[in-house]
């Protein structure tokens, strides 16, 4: 399965789909898949969105790419829309996860340098995901990410995640920060979710302390956690955030966005980009936040993932392999007792398509137009293949 002429980054499974139907896939041998990854967290709408395919059909015929040289009013009203949504004042497009951390990381040390801070830090978490460019790999809290890709960048402070304490310490004995950029929930770590309060409480020591509050919503933004953004969750507003994954539901999309002094931190010429956000990519985020709102899918994630945890907890909640089943809306992880390096395979085999992370903990990002009936199949299909490994 494994072909000459692409460079060696994936061990990939041996499969190849073909087409996609809301929350179903289907290989070259014409079986059928339920995707339970969405393409890990981008298809939030499903595939093959017809509202979607239409909406990109019609903008390829019109008009694909300008560059940022000229006013595009698709970027304008995609910006007002996400920043009503988030709570911002202004966004900055680019065209993937990564990017729009990098863009964050830019702001932040800006930000630090006009406040005549020579060498400004940021605090990141441990077990933190934030992307692979050589900044976000160095802001990301995991050794295989960065291991071989030395000297790494230079500016991060690391601290435990959920541990408030931690960076009360840093505060008091590090004058250099500029910012703490977190995860709302930990994705590729595993569905972690902080304690209650601990966003809370980043935002009052921020505001103590002048930094700001970076959250990476890549992959717990919207819609996917039951709300637009996890950190409404808590009712705090961060001063800036970074999206992706599903804005563009495959279309490569990113945006860092920003409010207060931090959105008037870039002026023409301190970041740019080819790509970012030409008309083609934001009339697919415009196609996308349409469909979230009209067919009322972020209240639909956090409804029928409640009944999806609760169903998962019946199911498997006894199972002597199965520690803790935890998450937010349609983000959640079953946490196994032991590593189970092929399970991943093993659902495959059962038609279904989930991820493993951190080794043991089974990670679900169905499409949020997942119905109640796919829900019941996904459970089943889940609850088939751990019974599996009990019985091992
Ligand atoms: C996926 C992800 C990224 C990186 O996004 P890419 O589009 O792969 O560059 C960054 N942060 C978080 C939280 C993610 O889940």
């Amino acid at each position: 399965m494994a072909n000459d002429h692409l460079m060696n980054t994936y061990p990939r499974l041996p499969v190849a789909f073909v087409k996609g139907e809301g929350v179903w896939l289907w290989d070259d041998k014409d079986h059928l898949y339920l995707d339970a990854l969405s393409g890990i967290g981008v298809c939030a709408l499903g595939h093959a969105h017809p509202a979607l395919a239409r909406a990109l059909a019609e903008q390829a015929g019109t008009l694909l790419h300008t560059s940022n040289l000229y006013r595009i009013p698709l970027q304008e009203r995609l910006a007002e829309r996400l920043c009503d949504l988030a709570d911002m004042d202004r966004a900055f497009f680019c065209n993937s996860g990564a990017e729009a951390v990098e863009a964050a990381i830019k702001l932040a040390r800006l930000y630090g340098h006009r406040r005549d801070i020579s060498e400004p830090a940021i605090v990141v978490m441990e077990n933190a995901f934030h992307g692979r460019t050589l900044a976000t790999l160095s802001a990301t809290g995991n050794r295989k990410v960065q291991a071989g890709f030395e000297p790494l960048v230079k500016g991060f402070i690391r601290a435990p995640f959920d541990d408030i304490e931690a960076l009360h310490t840093i505060a008091e004995h590090t004058p250099n920060v500029v910012a703490v950029l977190l995860e709302p929930i930990q994705g590729e770590a595993g569905i972690r979710v902080p304690s209650p309060g601990y966003l809370r409480a980043v935002r009052e020591i921020c505001d103590r302390q002048g930094w700001l509050f970076m959250a990476d919503e890549i992959q717990t933004g919207l819609g996917r956690t039951g709300k637009w953004f996890a950190y409404q969750h808590e009712g705090v507003t961060p001063d800036v955030i970074t999206v992706a994954k599903a804005l563009g539901n495959g279309m490569p999309i990113g945006a860092c966005l920003a409010r207060g002094p931090a959105a008037e931190v870039f002026t023409p010429g301190s970041h740019a980009t080819t790509f970012g956000g030409n008309p083609l990519a934001c009339r697919a985020a415009l196609a996308v936040l349409d469909v979230l709102e009209g067919e009322g899918l972020v209240e639909q994630a956090a409804t029928l993932g409640e009944r999806l945890r609760a169903g998962l907890q019946e199911a498997l909640g006894e199972s002597p392999l199965v520690e803790e089943i935890r998450g937010r809306g349609l983000m959640l992880g079953i946490v196994l007792h032991r590593p189970c390096p092929d399970l991943v395979r093993r659902a495959l085999d059962h038609r279904l398509l989930v991820s493993l992370q951190a080794e043991r903990v089974i990670r679900l990002l169905p499409p949020l137009v997942l119905g109640e009936e796919e829900a019941y199949q996904l459970m089943t299909i889940l609850e088939t293949v751990i019974r599996e490994y009990e019985a091992a």
